[in-house]
C-alpha cells in the first residue's frame, strides 16, 4: 500500500474510533461533492469497510445546485467502473434560487442543501451522513469562530440531525488537505470543481493564506490547533459557568501561570 493511502486510512481509522462515527449495521452515505476532499473520503470509507471490525455499508450520492463548473457525467462514470453504489440528485428548489436570487449567500444555498440531504438520504435507506470537511476546514471553522464571531468553537465531528434520525460525521477531521489532493490525483479521477471554491477575496480565503504563510515557519500549526480543539482548559478562559468565581473548588496547582505575568 501507498504511504499516502497509509496515512489516510490510519488518520480516518483514528477519528470513526475515537468517536465512534460508524457502528455496527450502520449505511453511511457519503455527501460527494466532486472534489477532492469527498472523494478521499468515499475510496477511505470503501477501504475501511473491507478490513474493519463492524459491518457497515457505504453509498454516496451528489446533490447538483447549479455550482459545478463543469458536467458531473465523466466523474458519474469513474464511479460506475468502481462499482459504486452513487445517486445524482438535481435538486430543483436550488436552481430555481439561483435564477431567483443568484446573488444569494451561502446561508440559504447550505438550507437548501441540507433539506434535499435529508431527502435523498431517507430515500437511500442510509442512517449516517458522511461529509468530508477536513482538518484545514476545522481549523478554518475554529480561527474564523474565534476572530470573527466571538466564540471558541468549530465543527462537530460527530452530531445528529434535528430529529435524531441521521448520524453526522466528519472522518477526515484529522486529514489535511495536502494528504487528500495527493491521493485524490494518485486515484486520477476526473475532480469536478465548484465555482464557489475558486472565490477570493473571502474570509475563508483570508484564514487559508495566513495558516499557508505560517506554516512555513510552523510547519505542525494544523496539529496544534487540532490538539487545542481536544484541550481546553476552561479555567483558562472568560466564561463565568467555569470559573471558580467564590473560590469554592479544589485548589488547582496546575493552573498557576506558566510565564510570569507581565
Ligand atoms: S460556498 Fe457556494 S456552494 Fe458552498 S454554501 Fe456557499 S454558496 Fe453554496
Amino acid at each position: 500500500m501507498r504511504d499516502i493511502e497509509k496515512t489516510l486510512l490510519r488518520k480516518v481509522g483514528e477519528a470513526v474510533a475515537r468517536f465512534k462515527m460508524i457502528r455496527d449495521s450502520d449505511r453511511v452515505a457519503v455527501a460527494l461533492s466532486g472534489g477532492k476532499d469527498s472523494l478521499t473520503l468515499l475510496e477511505a470509507l470503501l477501504r475501511l469497510r473491507d478490513r474493519a471490525p463492524v459491518e457497515f455499508s457505504v453509498c454516496a450520492f451528489t446533490v447538483e445546485q447549479g455550482k459545478f463548473l463543469r458536467p458531473f457525467e465523466p466523474l458519474g462514470e469513474y464511479l460506475k467502473q468502481r462499482g459504486i453504489d452513487w445517486t445524482y440528485h438535481r435538486d430543483n428548489p436550488s436552481l430555481r434560487l439561483l435564477d431567483e436570487q443568484p446573488d444569494h449567500g451561502c446561508d440559504l444555498c447550505s438550507r437548501f442543501r441540507r433539506r434535499a440531504v435529508y431527502q435523498i438520504v431517507r430515500a437511500l435507506g442510509a442512517n449516517v451522513i458522511a461529509f468530508g470537511h477536513t482538518a484545514d476546514d476545522f481549523c478554518e471553522s475554529f480561527l474564523r469562530n474565534s476572530l470573527f464571531t466571538g466564540r471558541v468553537s468549530a465543527l462537530p465531528p460527530v452530531t445528529y440531525s434535528r430529529e435524531r434520525d441521521f448520524r453526522l460525521i466528519r472522518p477526515l477531521v484529522y486529514v489535511t488537505e495536502d494528504t487528500t489532493a495527493k491521493f485524490a490525483e494518485s486515484l486520477g479521477a476526473p475532480l469536478i470543481p465548484c465555482g464557489c471554491s475558486q472565490r477570493t477575496g473571502t474570509v475563508r480565503s483570508t484564514l487559508r493564506n495566513m495558516m499557508r504563510d505560517l506554516e512555513k515557519d510552523y510547519p505542525h500549526l494544523k496539529e496544534t490547533l487540532l490538539s487545542a480543539m481536544a484541550n481546553i482548559v476552561t479555567e483558562r478562559l472568560l466564561d463565568p459557568r467555569f470559573l471558580d468565581l467564590d473560590g469554592s473548588s479544589e485548589a488547582k496547582t496546575d493552573l498557576l501561570p506558566l510565564v510570569p505575568e507581565q
